[in-house]
């Protein structure tokens, strides 16, 4: 029988892209969502990539502790894969409550629920913010952490925190974090992609948008950094290389082949890409012209921060292996899709 994983926050953009991933390797998969930043759109599109009209859906928030206990009784789950959480930088500063309440309050439900119920294995989405602006680049898991600047940050840190210390003192569950460092692009497929709210936050739905006529001209923020064409650096990662790194990462914790009860990986190809020549490249790729400017730098902004994946190489047998082009083509293509559905 094969192994059931519950995505929570699986019809956002990572969890939909996992989803299929997951299916695809042969895993049963329970998808949970409280639909607050997301619409079916991505759900739907997990459907059509993987001929499944089947998969299960629940809608339904984690900070509700009845209502996860509820899941997890309904259904047997070998491993959760936890990504329901709130992620805008911006507004966690304004509305920290609303970041801790949510981010922080799900997760205990959810780990306390897996125990109970005899899933013991659990992975959790962090984030290179971690990692704050790093003293050496690239970063391994040895990298010390840094204080975070914003409570979203702070609940990726806290988030590990609670993983660490429930892995230590319970010894039903073991657990996985990974990671992440710029997720970016979209499913080849078209048909699953990023779906920002409102004005994007984030560079690529920026540029696919500035591309797309819905945004007058890009802002890149800065080009003034100590780096080699002064715009930052960043280790921008496919969305589905990032995708198959949670399928390694859950089947090292159901093929028992963990080596120890807590691991750390960062999931991000290694090289480092401007802001500028990640533009230039969107550009070259999908031979169109982009509006941009430079503008002031963006505060809090860090400067340059990418991975170093020989962990995650080594020990989940994973690789980032799509290219820059590829992942752009994908995101424009994305974009292009919306263009026509609207
Ligand atoms: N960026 C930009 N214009 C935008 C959005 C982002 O120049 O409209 C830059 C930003 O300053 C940073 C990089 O792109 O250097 C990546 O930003 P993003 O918000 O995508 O991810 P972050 O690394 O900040 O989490």
């Amino acid at each position: 029988m094969s192994k059931r994983v519950l995505v929570s926050g699986g019809a956002g953009y990572i969890g939909s892209h996992v989803t299929v991933e997951l299916i695809q390797a042969g895993y049963e998969v329970l998808v949970a969502d409280d639909m607050s930043n997301c619409d079916l759109t991505c759900f739907e599109g997990v459907k059509k990539i993987t001929g499944r009209e089947d998969i299960p859906f629940v809608k339904m928030s984690f900070c509700d502790e009845a209502a996860t206990e509820k899941l997890f009784s309904d259904w047997k789950i070998d491993a959760v894969i936890h990504f329901a959480a709130f992620k805008a930088v911006g507004e966690s500063v304004e509305d920290p409550l609303k970041y801790y309440g949510n981010n922080l309050n799900s997760f205990v439900n959810v780990i306390g629920a897996a125990r109970r119920h005899g899933c013991r294995n659990i992975l959790f989405s962090s984030s290179a913010t971690v990692y704050g602006e790093p003293d050496k680049q690239p970063v391994t898991e040895q990298t010390p952490r840094k204080p975070s600047t914003s409570p979203y940050g702070n609940t990726k840190q806290i988030c590990e925190d609670i993983l660490r210390d429930c892995v230590a003192a319970y010894p039903e569950i073991r657990g996985i974090a990974l990671r992440y460092f710029n997720p970016i692009g979209a499913h080849p497929s078209a048909l699953i992609g990023e779906l920002p709210r409102g004005v994007p936050n984030n560079l690529v739905p920026y540029i696919t948008q500035t591309a797309a006529g819905r945004r007058e001209c890009l802002n890149i923020f800065g080009n003034d950094y100590p780096t080699p064409d002064g715009t930052c650096l960043r280790d921008f990662i496919d969305i589905v290389d990032l995708a198959r790194a949670h399928v390694c990462a859950v089947a090292r914790m159901l093929d028992d082949k963990m080596e120890k009860e807590y691991e750390i990986f960062n999931v991000g190809t290694g090289r480092p890409l401007s802001v500028m020549e990640l533009v230039n490249a969107f550009q070259k790729v999908n031979n169109l012209k982009l509006n941009y400017k430079i503008v002031p730098r963006r505060a809090g902004d860090i400067i340059a921060i990418w991975a170093d994946p020989t962990l995650a190489n080594e020990k989940l047998g994973w690789k980032a292996t799509r290219t820059t082009e590829e992942t752009l083509a994908a995101a424009w293509a994305w974009e292009k899709h919306l263009m026509g559905k609207n």
